[in-house]
């Protein structure tokens, strides 16, 4: 018992466990991106313990997302999630998880704008080709996805409804595998974060045609690309947002020092360059407050769930 006594009150986050962060998309994509250059920037707020990633991935974030609401509640399983987590209960008919009861939050990490890109040997030059191409092309068109729920599923989503063209779409473990099958022509289209496609517009690897934001990106190799919004689809916005979450139950001094670790690691330059390089921007915001990350999140579901009923028919 006073073995006992001494280990329940040692401090978190103890040098010989390790904090693992479940990022509910394949390895090598956005999420995971995001994911891996925040624990190594949590790393040294913690003290210098080893925060490791677990990709648990599938079912648009859902999987990943209830292997941590039945997590330990004892801080060394977190989740980073993104825009999903206000998408899944307007998607799906069952979760095995409350959105609003079954995390503690941790604080908002980014906000991430999307890219619209295709395959390298589309012909379509610029976004009025892509547009002539689409019409010509009805029915014959493949748009990959991350899985109901995944900000490229919302986006692909709110891109058909906007067209009224309904596409043929490909739902896989994350973008990571989605955009190799976009390099090499098994699908058309892929609507995705910054973080994961900068680097290969870069390298042209794929054609990128527009971004999602109500204006243009500053980022030296997007800057040229129109928005969707000024490209004929009146309104489409989407900027996507990842969150840190912890399971419900946390004892309130675990969640207050990964809070801590988690705002230092958002002022860390090293973090902040990175991000940016990327297109995204580091909150610096009140959402990287638990509560008001809470509240934003709750704000989201409530945005995003009448827009997506009503592009309903688009919805798989
Ligand atoms: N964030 C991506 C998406 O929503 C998935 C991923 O991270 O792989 O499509």
């Amino acid at each position: 018992a006073a073995v006992f006594g001494v280990q329940a009150q040692q401090a978190f986050p103890s040098k010989d466990k390790t904090v693992t962060i479940v990022v509910p998309f394949a390895a090598g994509g956005p999420t995971d991106r995001v994911a891996r250059d925040l624990a190594e920037a949590m790393r040294k707020p913690l003290g210098g313990v080893s925060v490791v990633i677990d990709n648990a991935a599938g079912a648009g974030s859902s999987i990943g997302t209830a292997k941590v609401a039945r997590a330990n509640p004892d801080g060394y399983t977190l989740l980073l999630n993104h825009i999903a987590m206000a998408t899944m209960p307007a998607l799906y008919r069952k979760l095995p998880f409350n959105v609003s009861t079954d995390f503690e939050y941790l604080g908002i990490v980014n906000d991430v704008p999307m890219t619209l890109i295709g395959r390298p040997s589309l012909p379509a030059n610029n976004y009025q080709e892509l547009s002539t191409w689409i019409g010509q092309n009805k029915g014959k068109i493949n748009l990959g996805h991350a899985g109901l729920g995944a900000a490229s599923h919302l986006c692909g989503l709110l891109y058909q409804n906007a067209l009224k063209v309904e596409m043929t779409t490909v739902a896989y473990k994350g973008t990571a595998p989605a955009i190799t099958d976009l390099i090499g022509g098994q699908i058309d289209l892929l609507c995705d974060q910054t973080t994961n496609t900068t680097s290969q517009i870069e390298a042209k690897k794929v054609k990128a045609y527009a971004v999602t934001t109500d204006k243009r990106l500053s980022t030296p190799s997007l800057k040229d690309l129109p928005t969707l919004a000024e490209s004929g689809l009146k309104d489409f916005q989407v900027t996507i947002w990842h969150g840190l979450y912890a399971p419900k139950g946390t004892p309130a001094e675990v969640v207050a020092k990964l809070n801590g670790a988690l705002k230092a690691a958002l002022k860390d330059p090293d973090f902040i360059k990175k991000q940016e390089g990327l297109g995204a921007v580091v909150a610096a915001d009140q959402r990287v407050e638990p509560a008001e990350h809470k509240k934003f999140v709750q704000a989201e579901i409530n945005k995003w769930g009448p827009i997506i009923k009503a592009a309903g028919t688009y919805a798989d």
